[in-house]
């Protein structure tokens, strides 16, 4: 019987850690506060790439995306745009769109307050150097959030971005093909339920500049080439604002 009990404490326990722990890092979850996902047109597409600029990865996917004619969102790393204010310039030249996502790519959900104001202001103040304008959306590192991250980002007058189709572009050794699978595995479950798609990549890594994405370019040029724009419109995130 005190075993049941127990058990059943501990049971009840886990269940609120399991919330918390959903809330915090799945993407698509609003109970620590609003946050940008997609819109309700299914043909409604966003490519997303993260922890950029890094050479030479981004300027071939400016290419890529100049030669279908596709906007893109970016959310650059704050010291990665104080060593390559060139590449920032270049993107918002090409008409991209520019977000924040932090000055060294911590996990927010687990820094103190100031910290996560810190990151969040840093990357803003180096973003708004190169390109003199406000920065308006940002997406938290790995997903990570809390309400105490959504309110500072706020405050900064940012709105959060997530996502709800993922190339799972990081893992070791994968390739394009894997990484076009796990976007359209998302796609098609957006458009079962009715929803835009936000997919994310990375034409960079977070823990050092350098980092290899020609198998984020060329799934690019391949969801670009099976979504042909016209069939599909690519948005920028400020579309679903
Ligand atoms: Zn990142």
């Amino acid at each position: 019987m005190i075993g049941a009990i127990a058990s059943g404490v501990g049971a009840a326990a886990c269940a609120v850690a399991g919330v918390g722990t959903y809330a915090s890092l799945a993407p698509e979850s609003q109970l620590f506060g609003r946050t940008i996902v997609a819109g309700r047109d299914v043909a409604e597409f966003a490519l997303t790439f993260d922890d950029g600029p890094n050479d030479p990865w981004t300027g071939r996917l400016l290419d890529v995306l100049a030669r279908y004619q596709a906007r893109a969102t970016f959310f650059l790393i704050g010291k990665y745009v104080r060593q390559r204010p060139d590449l920032v310039r270049e993107i918002r030249e090409a008409g991209h769109l520019i977000g924040n996502h932090t000055a060294t790519h911590p996990w927010l959900a687990v820094q103190s307050a100031a910290r996560v104001r810190e990151e969040l202001a840093g990357c803003n103040a180096a973003l708004e150097e190169v390109l003199g304008e406000k920065v308006q959306f940002f997406r938290p590192p790995h997903g990570s959030r809390r309400p105490a991250v959504l309110r500072a980002a706020r405050e900064l007058g940012l709105t959060a971005v997530m996502w709800n189709a993922m190339g799972f572009d990081w893992r070791a050794n994968t390739t394009a093909a894997r990484i076009t699978g796990h976007l359209e595995d998302g796609i098609a479950r957006n458009q079962r339920r009715g929803r835009g798609s936000n997919l994310l990549l990375h034409d960079g890594g977070h823990l050092a500049m350098g980092a290899d994405r020609s198998q984020s370019v060329e799934a690019t040029r391949e969801i670009l080439e099976r979504h042909a724009p016209g069939k599909v419109r690519y948005v920028t995130v400020d579309a679903w604002a």
